[in-house]
Order: C-alpha cells, then sequence, then structure tokens
C-alpha cells in the first residue's frame, strides 16, 4: 500500500481519492477550500494546508485539478508539490491540460530527481465514483508500472499510450470524438422535439442500433429531462477545445467539426451556462431555430 498525496478534491477528484482510501492506501490530501477536505478526512485521510505539506508524506502525489495554469501552480507555485516531494518519488497528473505543457513539467521535474506521468481520465463523475474510468498515460513505463495499483483503485481500461504528453494527446482525440458525438446527439433530440416526436423514444429506439454510444446514453438523457447539473462543467468543455485547437494550429491540421463544436461550446459558456453541464448544449441548438426550453 502506497502513501498518496492528492490534490484537487473537485467532481472528480473527490471520489477518486475515495476509492483510493478505499483500497487501502494511506491518503494526504489537500483543497484549496478547506471544506472541501471535510468528506476525505472524515474518510481517513489527512488533510493538509498546501499541495507541498501532503507531497512530503508521499510516494506518488496525484494532481486534479481545472486547467493548465492551475497544474503549474500546484506543482511549481509557492507551496507547490516541488516544495515538499522527495527525489525518486513521482508526480501523477489526472487533469486534462495542454500536451506541451505536460511534456514542459515533467522535464522540469526531472531535474529535481521527480518522475511524472500524465494520466488524464474519461468517464465522467460516474466513472469516477465506480472506479471505472478509462485512464490514459503519458510517461516511462517503469513509472507507470509502479502507479499502476492506483490507477486500478480507479479505472479500469488503464493505458500507457506513449512517452510524456502522449497521455494528454490521447485525451485531446478523445475530446474530438465527445464533441462531435454530443454535437450530434443534441441536433438529433432537436429533430425528434421539433417534428413533435417523443425524444425520449427516439432516444431509444437508437441507443440498439449503430448511433447508440455511452454520450446518447448519458447526455441524451440529461439533454430530454433537462437536467443540467455537472457532471462535466461546460468551461471545462471549452478549455479541453481549446487545447485541442492550439494543438492543430501547432501542427498545422484542419479539424473542421471540432472549430466548430469549439464555436458552440464559446455560444454556451457566453450564455451564462459554463458551470452547468455540457449536455446543456441543446440548448443552443434549440435557440437557433426558436424553440422554447
Ligand atoms: P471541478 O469540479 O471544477 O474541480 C476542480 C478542482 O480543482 C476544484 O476543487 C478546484 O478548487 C481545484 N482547483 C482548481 N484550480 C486550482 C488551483 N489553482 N489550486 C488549487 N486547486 C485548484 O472539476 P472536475 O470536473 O473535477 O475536473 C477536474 C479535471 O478533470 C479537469 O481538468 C477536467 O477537464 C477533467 N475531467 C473532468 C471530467 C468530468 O466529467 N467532470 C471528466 C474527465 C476529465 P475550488 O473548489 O477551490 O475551485
Amino acid at each position: 500500500m502506497a502513501n498518496v498525496a492528492f490534490i484537487g478534491l473537485g467532481i472528480m477528484g473527490r471520489p477518486m481519492a475515495l476509492n483510493l482510501l478505499r483500497a487501502g492506501h494511506a491518503l494526504w490530501v489537500h483543497g484549496r477550500r478547506p471544506e472541501t477536505m471535510a468528506p476525505l478526512a472524515e474518510a481517513g485521510a489527512t488533510a493538509c494546508a498546501s499541495p507541498a505539506e501532503a507531497a512530503r508524506h508521499a510516494e506518488v502525489s496525484i494532481v486534479m485539478v481545472s486547467d493548465t495554469p492551475d497544474v503549474e501552480q500546484v506543482i511549481f507555485g509557492d507551496f507547490g508539490i516541488v516544495h515538499g516531494a522527495r527525489a525518486g518519488s513521482a508526480v501523477v497528473d489526472m487533469s486534462t491540460i495542454s500536451p506541451g505543457a505536460a511534456r514542459a513539467f515533467a522535464a522540469e521535474l526531472r531535474q529535481g530527481g521527480v518522475e511524472m506521468l500524465d494520466a488524464p481520465v474519461s468517464g465522467g463523475e460516474a466513472g469516477a465514483i465506480a472506479a471505472t474510468l478509462s485512464i490514459m498515460a503519458g510517461g516511462r513505463p517503469e513509472v507507470f508500472e509502479r502507479v499502476r495499483p492506483l490507477f486500478e483503485a480507479m479505472g479500469r481500461n488503464i493505458v500507457l499510450v506513449g512517452g510524456n504528453g502522449a497521455g494528454q494527446v490521447a485525451k485531446a482525440c478523445n475530446q474530438v470524438v465527445i464533441a462531435a458525438t454530443l454535437q450530434g446527439v443534441a441536433e438529433a433530440l432537436t429533430l425528434a422535439r421539433r417534428s413533435g416526436v417523443d425524444a425520449a423514444r427516439v432516444r431509444e429506439a437508437l441507443m440498439g442500433g449503430f448511433a447508440g454510444s455511452r454520450i446518447l446514453e448519458v447526455h441524451g438523457k440529461r439533454m430530454i429531462e433537462r437536467d443540467f447539473r455537472p457532471g462535466f462543467k461546460s468551461r471545462l468543455h471549452q478549455k479541453d477545445l481549446n487545447i485541442v485547437m492550439q494543438a492543430a494550429r501547432e501542427l498545422g491540421l484542419a479539424l473542421p467539426g471540432a472549430a466548430l463544436s469549439m464555436q458552440y461550446m464559446n455560444a454556451l459558456v457566453g450564455s451564462g451556462d459554463g458551470e452547468f453541464d455540457s449536455a446543456a448544449l441543446v440548448k443552443i441548438v434549440e435557440r437557433m431555430s426558436g424553440l422554447e426550453p
């Protein structure tokens, strides 16, 4: 059993940390808002005042925060992991961030004798709670093997994709597929509604065929029930598509479908729905044709 630091106790981080505790690992946790640490402390974790303090006790420090600058701050900031981590320990960033930044952070940590894996996830809050996340990792194979038992406590489909940054590239690819599918589901259910046909029955009929997907199942249900509690916040989906578009620009690559999805997410966040689940995208599709909610 390992001594693990866990930084970032939001929608995803909290259940992931709880699953590590349940698997028998010792946890030192840090949340920016102290109240986010209470459920973990009740379950047996030690609450820490900073990422550095948590890392001081750990062989592996897991980070699950929002965006690239947040990961940078948690690792390299004034009270960041680097000020507590021992040489030989590892930092595992499970947030979704830029692949280039993931490579740069790994190189900087290695200078101090600390290893790094990028290990973003897919599967949403439900996957985090059920410990069935898909984990796509980038880094050295020996570090990946060391951390594997921790991944197994949080996920099911665990793949070392390649070197540092490769996990984040896989996650960007994941988001290209998710965004296009989400768009398709929102448009299909809106077509059903405008046609005067029960969208719930359409979803049910489509689930068994080639149009069936986890997005149709989970997000389609949210669209029909108008349940837009997050889930996956629209502003984080927008952040992910921005990572995709940045990579496309750097590579000189045309990704017109992802670019269109990005515009829809801009519209959704710009409408004030950034804190709601990305399934709220259906509202933008509806508004374009004058459909009332
Ligand atoms: P969330 O609920 O917004 O939680 C993010 C957590 O990170 C919050 O507790 C936040 O603290 C903390 N945080 C952010 N910036 C920080 C900083 N600079 N220093 C310290 N703590 C900081 O988001 P989430 O849904 O858990 O997502 C976390 C990551 O997983 C994101 O990269 C997201 O893209 C990715 N992801 C999410 C899902 C999903 O379905 N939700 C699925 C796959 C991947 P405060 O509470 O103080 O704001």
